[in-house]
């Protein structure tokens, strides 16, 4: 059995199209089931749904074989014990540093002024801050970021951006870009090694499948 983690939304919606260049296909709709494994056509494969910063844990500690999520959570994991083959090339967004409009972020750059930084991202803050040598005060949220700097919670945020939709609809503009993301396949390395027969076609699957994504 290869057990593969897996989050709701677009990390699940975009890794379906590649389990079905591997012959995958899941049984089970999470919007309307309740059930947390999903079984699929493959009586050797199922799917765990766990949280977005849980994949690393569960792929870790060999809850589950494989696992699908970003580099921003994987930064902030740490990546230990994962071997990570494959950039899947899905759920692109990048990782940004956003102000309220009305905050004139360059001159508090230029000033060496002591900035308030919310963010889920703290390990990816702190490392893109400090290479710039800005002095930062890091504000650990969980969610609703876009919230800190309307509410003087702090000058900055550091997020997920995609369309910018978000940034633009709660009036903060993005003024710096940190890094792209996407999410990448992690294998338990344990997994790897014990279950190669079964690993390695869905890894050469997965390549093929991205390669053609690719050719225009
Ligand atoms: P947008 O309005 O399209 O710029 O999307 C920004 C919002 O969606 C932010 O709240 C992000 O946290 C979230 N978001 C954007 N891209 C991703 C992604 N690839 N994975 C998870 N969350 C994302």
């Amino acid at each position: 059995m290869i057990t593969l983690a897996l989050s709701k939304g677009r990390i699940f919606d975009e890794t379906l199209p590649l389990l079905k260049a591997a012959g995958i296909e899941v049984l089970e709709n999470p919007d309307t089931s309740r059930k947390l494994i999903l079984t699929t056509n493959q009586p050797g494969v199922r799917v765990l749904l766990v949280r977005a910063t849980d994949v690393p844990t569960y792929v870790e500690h060999g809850g589950a074989d494989l696992g699908v999520t970003g580099k921003d959570t994987l930064i902030e994991h740490g990546g230990q014990g994962l071997y990570q083959p494959l950039d899947l090339q899905i759920a692109q967004c990048r990782v940004s540093v956003a102000v309220r409009a009305d905050f004139d972020y360059a001159s508090a750059i230029r000033q060496g002024s002591r900035l308030k930084v919310a963010t889920k991202y703290t390990a990816i803050a702190r490392e893109f801050f400090a290479s710039k040598g800005v002095h930062v005060d890091l504000i650990k949220l969980y969610g609703s970021m876009e919230l800190a700097p309307l509410t003087g919670l702090a000058d900055a945020i550091v997020d997920l951006v995609s369309t910018g939709n978000t940034l633009k609809a709660n009036h903060l503009i993005e003024v710096e870009r940190i890094m792209d993301i996407s999410s990448r396949l992690v294998v338990n390395q344990a997994a790897l090694k014990l279950k190669r027969a079964a690993i390695r076609p869905l890894l050469d699957a997965f390549s093929r499948a991205i390669a053609a994504s690719e050719t225009p």
